[in-house]
């Protein structure tokens, strides 16, 4: 969603300035460089390549409380794994395995006392003013709480004026930092008019995705998403897929446009910030389905379930105790 939606929550050790969430605290500790270093004692090259010219990749991902209790980053290596296409992707130089980034981040998790959360690896270049390539790249890993989502919320939904990048362009499903100029310009100009979260089109006026987060609606009990090409085919997006699969819902990925969706039965945005969250409205065209009728409120309920291992149908027992207000905080 705009980056991303994300709870905030009274016991949230991240504190508010006066109108931003910050991430860490003097007791943070965050993974720079193999090293778990004080977030606020971390330091990096003001002159390099990626504050200059949005030249980074970086990965969202996130660990739940499982139901016994344990810590489990949800789908770890495929994040781990796009963050080093990413990287290729961008021709940076990238020497981790994402075995070892693995381990890194499960203890960072710990040193932080954090079982539900946000974790934020992001590669970086040194000082380079010019635009040759590197011969070296830096990481850090940053982790902050973030506690699952109830479901209840529904979004009302806006077609930006901006479109996403031209694939020809940008490495499109590289998950490079400069890309998210784009969702910060749709995701700002969606809430200047009143709503919750911006909508985009490729270039060609098919619907694509949301800033960050992929999209999916559903009518007369199909499903239909967006193809790839022109989107960031997201790890949860493939987890929907997954979860139709296991359950039998048809499921479709074609090129639709925005008149299109208004005529579905019901919508939502899915990512690993976001999670499964289903829309009121587009343009304030209501979807007319009771969003708990719906088979995309399954999917949401199954979603969560695998997310924190839980046995099936735990989300409708009250695993989930969650319904603090979204606020964007992450992709
Ligand atoms: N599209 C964009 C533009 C995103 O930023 C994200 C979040 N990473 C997604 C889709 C969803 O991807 P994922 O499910 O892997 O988080």
């Amino acid at each position: 969603m705009s980056d991303g939606f994300r709870l905030t929550h009274k016991k949230q050790r991240t504190f508010k300035t006066k109108n931003m969430a910050s991430y860490y605290n003097e007791n943070t500790i965050v993974w720079l460089n193999g090293a778990f270093v004080k977030a606020s004692e971390a330091k990096m090259d003001f002159y390099s390549q990626s504050l200059h010219y949005g030249y980074s990749v970086f990965e969202g991902i996130r660990s739940y409380k499982t139901e016994k209790g344990t810590t489990k980053i949800f789908k770890a290596k495929e994040h781990y794994d796009r963050l080093q296409q990413s990287a290729e992707a961008l021709n940076m130089p990238y020497h981790w395995t994402s075995e070892e980034l693995i381990d890194a981040t499960y203890e960072v998790l710990k040193r932080n006392n954090l079982q539900d959360a946000y974790i934020r690896p992001v590669i970086y270049a040194p000082a380079n003013m010019s635009f040759v390539r590197n011969k070296e790249s830096f990481i850090i890993i940053e982790v902050w709480e973030m506690l699952p989502f109830l479901g209840e919320k529904l979004l009302r939904v806006f077609t930006s004026s901006f479109q996403r990048p031209n694939p020809k362009g940008f490495k499109i499903h590289a998950k490079a930092g400069g890309h998210y100029v784009n969702s910060i310009l749709a995701s700002q100009e969606a809430k200047a008019n009143g709503y919750d979260e911006a909508l985009l089109t490729d270039m060609n006026g098919f619907v694509a995705e949301g800033p960050g987060a992929n999209i999916f609606y559903e009518k007369d009990g199909k499903l239909f998403t967006p193809s790839a090409g022109n989107i960031l085919t997201g790890i949860t997006r493939a987890t929907v897929l997954e979860i139709c699969d296991e359950l039998g819902i048809p499921v479709e990925e074609k090129l639709f446009t925005v008149d299109e969706l208004k005529k579905a039965d019901a919508a939502f945005f899915c990512g690993t910030a976001a999670e499964v969250i289903g829309w009121e409205s587009l343009d304030d065209v209501k979807f007319p389905k009771q969003w708990n009728e719906t088979v995309s409120r399954k999917i949401q309920e199954v979603y969560m379930d695998k997310v924190k291992e839980a046995s099936p149908n735990a989300s409708q027992g009250g695993a989930y105790q969650h319904t603090a207000p979204i606020v964007e905080e992450a992709v």
